[in-house]
């Protein structure tokens, strides 16, 4: 869910609910296997929010791409469950040509940072062996607690999916050390960067149209009285990519600095092909 604010309440019981197992989305075109990149939110939206430019703008340029929605975010006020729910998650990963999606089947509203999620998540970072990880990093205080959690499972679950000598708890499954972990942010204004971590801007330009279409798919979350979404998203892209020199961009940050041995490169990079 995006950071706006739920209205209702929840009428699930109180007791906690374990995981009702993974749910795979079959993306039309795509399949599973090796990803080169990971993105993961507790909700569907999240990502699309987030970084879903990013997302564009890697598969425009080749690589392969997988969603992991830690939870199926219902119930939410407007839609009619997690059938309709994951139908629009689905649209929205192929607006932003992403080859996997899945849901881990965590109770949304009660998402919490525990063993049992760390390993389900470490699995999908073992089967699918990304080299960069896109997790939350930021806490949402006007809106749902769950984003916090997921930015302390990702963490956790990125470096389960290293540890040795823990196949009782993986089937077997070999470890997968992720290179990178970099966070994406969905606060509607300039995030703060948590200390000790580094900005970096991602050229978005041509590929916002995709991040916006990705995000109108979720019709329930964002029906025509709450559009102004979009306006917000734009803008954001807009004063991120004045911070970093480019015409659309999206904030992301790492706990390592940037590093780089090609300075030309990095300061001009290339276009990437825009996805017709
Ligand atoms: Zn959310």
């Amino acid at each position: 869910m995006s950071p706006v604010p739920e209205s209702d309440h929840s009428q699930r019981p109180a007791v906690p609910v374990l995981p009702r197992g993974t749910s795979i989305l079959t993306v039309p075109g795509g399949s599973p296997g090796m990803l080169d990149v990971i993105a993961v939110g507790a909700h569907p939206d999240d990502v699309e929010i987030g970084c879903g430019g990013t997302l564009a703008l890697l598969a425009a340029r080749g690589a392969r791409i997988g969603i992991v929605d830690l939870t199926d975010g219902e119930p939410t006020p407007r839609s009619s469950g997690p059938e309709e729910r994951m139908a629009e998650a689905l649209a929205a990963a192929r607006a932003l040509g992403v080859v996997h999606r899945e849901h881990l089947g965590f109770p949304n509203r009660r998402l919490f940072d525990a063993f049992e999620i760390r390993v389900a998540l470490a699995r999908v970072f073992r089967r699918h062996r990304p080299r960069l990880v896109l997790g939350l990093g930021d806490r949402t205080p006007l809106a749902s607690p769950d984003h916090a959690q997921a930015l302390a499972i990702t963490e956790a679950a990125v470096f389960y999916s290293r540890l040795c000598k823990w196949d009782d708890v993986f089937d077997g499954l070999p470890v997968h050390t992720v290179p990178q972990l970099l966070t994406y942010f969905l606060t509607p204004s300039i995030p703060q960067i948590p200390t000790g971590h580094f900005p970096l801007v991602v050229d978005i330009d041509g590929h916002l149209d995709r991040k916006l279409e990705s995000i109108a798919c979720y019709r329930s979350q964002f029906p025509p009285e709450k559009a102004h979404i979009h306006a917000r998203v734009r803008a954001s892209a807009e004063v991120i990519g004045a911070m970093g020199g480019c015409g659309a961009g999206e904030l992301l940050a790492s706990s390592r600095v940037p590093c780089t041995s090609d300075l030309l490169g990095l300061l001009f990079p290339q276009p990437a092909p825009v996805t017709p």
